[in-house]
């Protein structure tokens, strides 16, 4: 067991989450009981995680999407007013980190995402320099952004959105978790041969036929699901707490 005190220091520590400008506060968002024993990680701390923590005997949860953004109007009803009730009837922490769980360079999103793929990165892109780019560990091709989106599908288990147009092999292999849409011009500018993320919108239909660059959307959940257990992970053995991941599977 340990102090809350002392999981957020270490959890900060890790992720360093004052290097980055968010869209929500990172850290504890829900205080808890002081002594934890038991983290349950997870992706989104939705009302389905929340209950499954509780009845995992948890006492802490550790998330990427948290219940605070900006933009929100702060009235805690509805869906917020449950899920609040929930973790303050069960006394229970809650952590979440956004930004700095994609970051981070070997257990967030993009790091984990990566070494599922079989690749590596050699530089980063972007707003904040959160998108990757590199290519695959043993520095071979793929013979087509279709051998790709099969590799992919094989590994996140899910199917896969091609937008290819391009007759090339796949060398440089730019990713970003989540809903990083708006990191594919950026994407193009680095040299990437393809750009994997979870999601796609309208304009990166057109812009990956336009400037041949391959696209491939794998689902924002699937695409996020590696950051949270990694680093719970990697601070309950170091603190001697109790660790599980819970997958609340989410089509998106
Ligand atoms: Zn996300």
């Amino acid at each position: 067991m340990t102090d809350r005190t002392l999981l957020l220091q270490t959890f900060d520590a890790l992720l360093q989450p004052e290097r980055f400008r968010d869209y929500g506060p990172n850290g504890l968002q829900v205080e808890g009981v002081a002594t934890v024993r038991k983290i349950v990680s997870g992706v989104t701390a939705s009302r389905a995680l929340i209950e499954a923590a509780i009845a995992a005997r948890a006492d802490t949860i550790f998330v990427h999407h948290g219940l605070f953004w900006r933009g929100q109007d702060g009235r805690v009803t509805g869906w917020l007013k449950q899920r609040l009730a929930l973790l303050l009837a069960h006394d229970i922490n809650l952590f979440a980190y956004h930004l700095p769980l994609d970051a981070h360079p070997e257990w967030g999103n993009n790091a984990q995402l990566g070494l599922m793929l079989g690749l590596s990165a050699q530089s980063h892109f972007g707003e904040q320099n959160l998108g990757f780019l590199g290519g695959r560990v043993d520095e071979a091709c793929f013979e087509s952004a279709e051998a790709l989106a099969q590799h992919l599908e094989f590994k996140v288990k899910r199917p896969v959105a091609l937008v290819n147009v391009a007759k090339r092999a796949i060398k440089k292999i730019a990713w970003c978790s989540g809903g990083a849409q708006s990191y594919f011009e950026a994407a193009i500018a680095a040299g990437a041969d393809a750009f994997i993320t979870g999601e796609i919108s309208e304009p990166q239909a057109h812009l990956a036929r336009e400037c041949g660059v391959a696209y491939l959307a794998c689902g924002h959940h699937a695409s996020e699901r590696y950051g949270a257990p990694a680093v719970a992970a990697q601070v309950a053995a170091q603190l001697g707490l109790q660790h599980e991941f819970i997958d609340i599977d989410n089509p998106a």
